[in-house]
């Protein structure tokens, strides 16, 4: 995502490289670069002229032209009021009260009933007891669609398919589940193809009957400016609390992060960015900025990973690389442990400078299977000691596992550098293990 924002703000960021000192000139330059990058990554043009005029006030100042490296520095000044622009700090979502009841609202294919699946799964690995209500009373497929991701997380969908009074259906969802105990419960609502006064007067009819602890107003990323203007009638009628933007896996164009915040003036709190119920963060403007200037979104990719991880494990497996006696059991683990963090597209895309390389490859889990294979073929003492793999046991490995003996070759490569790649991380040396990576 971004990769256009990021792409010319690098370009113009080199640009300014090239040139020992920041002068007004040059400044203004590059800012110009700037702005038009902003501007066709669909940032709301107002948004994006106070924002230059901004990042323009503080780095023709004092401390840049005295400062030994002025293109890091404007690197950090447009970064911090990136991250400003965003709201500056991680927004929490509102679970104070008991129960907590969580409003869903957004037109219709924003992504919804995928982010109220997502929530409730998220919320529930957090020890909450959750209950799903089915609010479109117009769409009987949202209904079911619903009720299939509940059964995937194991969270009970509510529903009433015969009621066509959705205040009603939704009071008695509330009380249905107050009576179970829950104490989180969030409402899916019904969306429209375009704002119209009917939806609105129905959301907010809802919201006045059940007064949520939160309304989250779900948009999604990919429809760029009109992202903004359905931000803002949605937040004139309905006041909601946080924004929830989705696709960001897609090829979207960043903008709407940026300028929604500045123009309803209320918080992001979740991005959702794939098709599966994990693909859902927090949402961190810091971080946010990290990945606009193509820093990538590493803190998020190792929360991610500690989510999944078993500590236990991890240690384990950092004591023997340090020791050297990683092995294809291990690998299997890596691999396993992967496929769990989600999709493998979502989780490289996080990473600096692959997100655009990886724009328009094909990835997803099934590409561990081939590997997988091989190494299940294995016998347990060559999996052990991958030294002992010699002709004959690769012939035999093939065979077992359906491929080519190329591919066996190429798996035990690919190990082999995995080791010595892991082995420097463990050892510390993540610079070596990067110039490696990048032979
Ligand atoms: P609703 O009409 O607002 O409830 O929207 P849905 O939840 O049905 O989502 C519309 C479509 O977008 C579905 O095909 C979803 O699978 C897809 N979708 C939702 N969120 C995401 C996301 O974060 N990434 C991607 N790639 N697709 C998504």
């Amino acid at each position: 995502m971004f990769e256009n924002l990021s792409e010319r703000l690098e370009r113009s960021f080199k640009i300014l490289k090239g040139q020992g000192k920041i002068t007004e000139i040059n400044v203004a330059e590059s800012l110009k670069d700037v702005r038009r990058a902003l501007i066709e990554a669909d940032v709301n043009y107002k948004v994006a002229k106070t924002f230059i005029d901004d990042v323009k006030v503080k780095a023709v100042g004092t401390e840049v032209l005295t400062a030994v490296n002025p293109s890091q520095m404007i690197v950090k000044i447009v970064h911090d009021e990136l991250a400003a622009l965003m709201g500056g700090k991680a927004v929490e979502i509102n679970l104070k009260d008991s129960p907590s009841i969580i409003l869903v609202a957004g037109l219709q294919g924003s992504g919804k009933t995928t982010f109220s699946g997502k929530l409730a799964n998220m919320l529930k690995k957090k020890g909450r007891g959750v209950m799903l209500i089915a609010g479109d009373i117009y769409r009987p497929a949202a209904i079911d669609q619903l009720k299939i991701l509940g059964e995937q997380i194991g969270v009970e969908v509510y529903s009433e398919p015969e009621n066509k009074n959705a205040v009603q259906l939704v009071e008695n969802g509330i009380k249905y589940a107050k009576s179970k105990g829950t104490n989180t419960i969030i409402v899916d609502t019904a969306g429209r193809l375009a704002i119209d006064e009917q939806m609105m007067q129905e959301i907010t009819a809802i919201k006045r009957a059940i007064s949520p602890s939160e309304t989250l107003f779900v948009v999604d990323s990919m429809t760029g400016q009109d992202a903004v203007n359905t931000a803002k009638e949605f937040n004139d009628k309905l006041d909601f609390d946080g924004v929830v933007l989705t696709k960001l896996d897609g090829d979207t164009r960043g903008g709407a992060a940026i300028s929604i915040r500045a123009v309803v003036n209320k918080p992001l709190k979740f991005v959702s960015n794939g098709e599966k119920m994990e693909a859902l963060d927090v949402f961190h403007p810091e971080r946010m900025a990290d990945r606009i200037l193509g820093m990538g979104d590493i803190v998020s990719l190792v929360e991610k990973a500690q989510e999944q991880f078993d500590e236990e494990e991890a240690r384990k497996l950092q004591s023997k690389l340090r020791k050297d006696t990683f092995n294809f059991d291990d690998f299997l683990k890596q691999i396993q442990q992967i496929k769990k963090m989600g999709n493998i597209k979502d989780i490289a895309s996080m990473i600096p400078g692959i997100g655009k390389a990886l724009k328009n490859v094909e990835m997803d889990n099934s590409m561990f299977k081939q590997t997988e294979a091989i190494i299940y073929s294995m016998t347990p003492a060559e999996r052990e000691n991958p030294a002992l793999i010699n002709g004959s046991r690769k012939q035999r490995i093939a065979k077992g596992s359906g491929v080519e003996v190329a591919d066996v070759n190429r798996l035990l490569t690919q190990f082999d550098q995995t080791r010595k790649m892991m082995k420097m991380v463990a050892g510390g040396g993540l610079q070596k293990a990067a110039a490696l990576n990048n032979k």
